[in-house]
């Protein structure tokens, strides 16, 4: 029996994509004539006709499954879904938008068979401003993003990695089984460990429709990856602390000894000023940041599934209706 290959598609306002991605990637399966092939597509809650265009898919390939969710829950909970439906011995995450060129997928195939890794993942090359659409800022921002998890916390995220991966099931069931709420797949693939490698590849302009991140939710995905994987900014706010008080300590003796010594009269209302807004300052930021942590630990502690499913169609005897997962 031939081996089957899971592709997981998370499509949030795809309309325009989904036909354009669904003709190029049978296409591209035709190349792999010794697998067999699944499509999870699962549709993030879109505003626009993609259910619709999804529908159509399933009713004319019975090797698409579509999921539908009853609101956005996002990408990652787009990915953990599809990933929770894919049957295959190897799974691909992919973008609708074709932005993660399914060429790649035969090189990633042969580290995986040839060379025995356990999950492939591919990274952007060449990241600048000058090939791509992305604003000098976004590219700096996402340089600095990575420079500050890699630095704090203990997986190590490739630098660029983007979500497009090829892995073995094992590595599927691994990752299933993190059921957080707040998941930072970039992250939850490297924390899951097993034998893994990169692949690079030249960035890609989308066919059609418009990214849907804007750069709040950008900065949001970043606190994300952040928090889930790394304590070190609360110890660091505890380390300013102790630093401020020792300063303070040397500034108190400093004051006690002019007095003494120079008989200095004691002023300085600007220098209280500063110190009370500074010190506030310090304190607030910290605050904040635990309030960062606390959310995340309140999300969690609720128990809330990571999405909920409205339906799921696939041509043959399968065509069910859940609820919830
Ligand atoms: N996506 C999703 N839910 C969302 C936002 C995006 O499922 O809330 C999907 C989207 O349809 C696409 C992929 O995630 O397949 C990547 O999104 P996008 O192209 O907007 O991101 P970018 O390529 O700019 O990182
Ligand atoms: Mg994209």
């Amino acid at each position: 029996m031939k081996e089957l290959i899971s592709l997981v598609v998370p499509c949030y306002n795809e309309e325009k994509m989904v036909p354009i991605f669904y003709e190029e990637i049978t296409k591209f399966v035709e190349n792999l004539p010794d697998y067999d092939f699944e499509f999870v597509f699962v549709n993030d809650g879109s505003k626009d006709k993609t259910w619709l265009e999804l529908i159509k898919l399933s009713n004319i390939d019975n090797r698409v499954k579509a999921i539908n969710f009853s609101r956005n829950f996002g990408k990652e909970a787009a990915m953990f879904a599809g990933l929770n439906h894919a049957t295959g011995d190897y799974v691909a995450v992919m973008d609708a938008d074709l932005q993660h060129p399914p060429q790649l997928l035969i090189e990633m195939l042969r580290l995986i068979k040839e060379e025995g890794y356990d999950t492939v993942g591919a990274y952007r090359l060449g990241r600048t401003s000058k090939n791509s659409s992305e604003s000098l800022l976004r590219v700096w921002y996402s340089k600095m993003f990575y420079r500050f998890i890699n630095k704090m916390s203990d997986v190590k995220i490739k630098e660029n990695a983007t979500d497009y991966r090829l892995m073995k099931r094992k590595v599927v069931d691994a990752l299933l089984q993190l059921k957080e709420y707040n998941r930072f797949s970039k992250g939850l693939f490297e924390w899951v460990g097993f034998k893994t490698t990169y692949v690079g590849y030249e960035n890609v302009e989308r066919k059609a429709g418009k990214s849907s991140w804007s750069f709040f939710k950008l900065f949001n995905y970043a606190i994300e990856g952040i928090t889930s994987f790394s304590i070190v900014p609360l110890k660091l706010s505890g380390l300013l602390g102790f630093l401020c008080a020792f300063v303070a300590f040397l500034y108190m003796v400093y004051v006690i000894v002019d007095r003494i010594v120079n008989g200095t009269e004691v002023s300085g209302w600007a220098t209280i000023v500063t110190l009370i807004l500074f010190l506030g300052g310090i304190m607030l930021i910290s605050l904040g940041l635990l309030g960062e942590y606390i959310g995340r630990i309140y999300k969690e502690v609720k128990g809330r599934p990571v999405y909920i499913i409205d339906e799921i169609v696939q041509k043959r005897e399968e065509k069910e209706n859940v609820t919830t997962d």
